[in-house]
């Protein structure tokens, strides 16, 4: 099946006790036993439950993974990945990883054990400097944030596992309709489902997928249900909603990005637009092999500094100053006051979702507030 169609129907079947197509949800957290007292289908509704199996087979098969669990945040799911590993363990990771990432590797997992090390990933040299005899996870976040910085997925996978590693991908800004983590070597996908792939903005979750159904999934899989973080049932029936229209949103998120782009890298009060759909752009070559297309995410830089960028956030008509990202809505962010200061995000950057609005009317809109 085809992208387009998984989205539709992957997770999906028509309800044997109502036909119905639309998915029942099932709120119910405990099941009845079979007379003879065994657990016929589902027992305990953190153990499991309809609404998360689909969403989980969903994920599956967009990704072409082997299994997924879905979790109530990215965040949980991200250190459910990490808490898989042992105390001792090295991981590398981006410097420019999302900072949630970053405090969960430094401040919660450093102090239980894991030994990390912060590179800069878009260099393959350096992560291979980075690996030690206990590295065991190599952590890649493409296209980043907020600079859109893009790393060579498959040469990074190759060199986790030439040093006994696994490689975990964040996709969560490319989604699976624009980048396939697994195809390029990756061992584990992580997604904030919050984001493009529930696509609304109404619902926070996240998930983790596997290329293979192995020993490390199966710690994953303990995490999330003992550990409790997991999706509950109304969350994975919006998740799976988004999806069915994830690829044409896709489309309109892209087209809107590039026209946007195009527009703030010729205007004079812009200093620098951060797209990689821009053949400016230093990822641009990477980011052409390695997806199908250049994303909705951009960040721009304002002459001045911080007073200049908020000044153009306040004139905004359409676009929201809201964070987050990969719904309807055009949201803009100056990260810089949200992220910790040793991030180095120019104070003068915007970040911007582009939405679903038409393309001329952002532009518009940006246009009289950049003056
Ligand atoms: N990964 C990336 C790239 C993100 O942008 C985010 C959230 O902004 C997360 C992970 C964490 O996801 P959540 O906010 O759903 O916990």
């Amino acid at each position: 099946m085809r992208f387009e169609t998984l989205a539709v129907h992957a997770g999906h079947s028509v309800d044997p006790a109502s036909g119905a197509i639309a998915p029942p949800l099932v709120l119910s957290t405990t099941f009845e036993r079979a007379p003879d007292g065994t657990i016929d289908r589902y027992f305990y509704s953190r153990l499991g439950n309809p609404n998360r199996t689909a969403l989980e087979a969903c994920l599956t098969a967009l990704e072409g993974g082997a299994a997924a669990a879905a979790f109530a945040s990215g965040a949980a799911a991200t250190l459910s990945i990490l808490q898989a590993l042992s105390p001792g363990d090295h991981v590398v990771a981006p410097l420019d990883a999302y900072h949630g990432t970053t405090i969960i590797l430094r401040d919660i997992l450093g102090p239980w054990g894991l030994a990390v090390s912060f590179v800069d990933m878009t260099d393959p040299a350096e992560v291979a400097r980075a690996v030690r005899p206990r590295t065991r996870m190599v952590w890649v976040e493409s296209p980043s944030n907020p600079l859109l910085r893009v790393s060579d997925i498959a040469r990074i996978a190759g060199i986790a596992h030439a040093g006994g590693a696994r490689c975990a991908v964040d996709n969560t800004w490319a989604s699976p309709a624009l980048q396939r983590p697994f195809e390029l070597g990756a061992d584990l996908i992580l997604h904030s489902t919050t984001k493009y792939l529930a696509g609304h903005c109404d619902v926070l979750s996240g998930a983790v997928v596997a290329r293979t159904e192995d020993e490390y999934f199966q710690r994953i899989r303990l995490i999330q249900l003992q550990g409790g973080a997991v999706a509950a049932p109304f969350d994975c029936w919006l998740v799976l909603r988004g999806i069915r229209t994830l690829p044409y949103r896709m489309r309109g998120h892209c087209a809107n990005a590039r026209q946007v782009a195009e527009f703030l890298v010729q205007h004079p009060r812009v200093e620098a637009v951060h797209f990689p759909g821009l053949p400016s752009h230093p990822g641009h070559a990477l980011a052409a092999k390695q997806m199908r297309e250049f994303g909705g995410m951009l960040s721009f830089q304002v002459r001045g500094g911080k007073a200049e960028a908020l000044g153009v956030t306040a004139k905004l008509r359409i676009i929201l100053r809201a964070t987050s990202l990969g719904g309807p809505d055009t949201l803009i962010e100056h990260r810089a006051s949200i992220e910790p200061p040793d991030k180095g995000t120019p104070q003068n950057l915007l970040r911007l979702s582009v939405g679903l609005e038409h393309p001329e009317d952002l532009i518009e809109d940006l246009a009289q507030a950049l003056g």
